[in-house]
């Protein structure tokens, strides 16, 4: 198997330098970019596996270039980490409704980057099961990841695709907040259950346009609910 590709956007070349040292030894091959137009120049003919993207880069910020990515149609599946020096809890849910799987705020120790990049890899990765669930008019191909309802395949970001796969896989039963970040993020600790309506929101969106938006229910003061039956 060959390693797995990364592109970093992020114009200080320290810190830039310092993130390709840790991915490199750490077994993962390193694309480099130090601004949003080298970055894309370099995703219109080489498909990395996943992109680190600083927030303040020189010529647009990195939400901007994630907004962009994530509304490509080529490039949407592409996991996005972004790397902000914002803590602010309002620049986090901006940056994950800009399209991001993930952030990670500096400063952050090479181990926090690697264990963060391990988890987006692991929830976005094709799985190898070949099976296709159909519930309430919607169809989701566990082999191809795609979800489609009649002809239509319905679009959706690596995170929310993940979370319909465990919602269709285990129906008709509410799941906390908790249950979900262990059982879509694979227990990692750093998501804040925050973030899981950000990427319900996403999803109902998505599934919006088919009229699919009511099978993601809300339990009022318990969590989250995947099911065809009325709530
Ligand atoms: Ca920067």
């Amino acid at each position: 198997m060959s390693a797995r590709q990364i592109l970093i956007v992020e114009d200080e070349r320290p810190i830039r330098e310092m993130i390709a040292f840790a991915l490199k030894r750490a077994g993962y091959g390193v694309q480099e970019a130090a601004d949003c137009r080298s970055a894309r120049l370099m995703l219109a003919d080489q498909r990395p596996d996943l992109l680190l993207v600083d927030w303040m880069l020189p010529d647009m910020s990195g939400l901007e270039l994630t907004r962009l990515i994530k509304r490509d149609r080529d490039t949407r599946e592409l996991p996005v980490i972004m790397l902000t020096a914002r803590a602010g809890e309002a620049d986090k849910v901006a940056g994950l409704e800009g399209g991001a799987d993930d952030y990670v705020t500096k400063p952050f120790s090479p181990r926090e980057l690697l264990a963060r990049i391990q988890a987006v890899l692991r929830r976005t990765s094709t799985g190898t099961t070949d099976e296709t669930i159909s519930i309430g008019g919607l169809d989701l191909d566990k082999a191809s990841h795609r979800v489609s309802t009649g002809e239509r395949t319905v679009a959706l970001g690596p995170t929310e695709y993940r979370m319909l796969e465990f919602f269709m896989t285990h129906p008709d039963r509410v799941y906390t907040r908790e249950q979900l970040l262990d059982r879509v993020w694979g227990g990692n600790v750093y998501v804040e259950e925050r973030t899981i309506d950000v990427h319900i929101r996403r999803l109902r969106k998505a599934l919006e346009e088919f009229g699919h938006d009511r099978l993601v229910q809300t339990v009022r003061g318990a969590g989250y609910r995947f099911s065809a039956r009325e709530e």
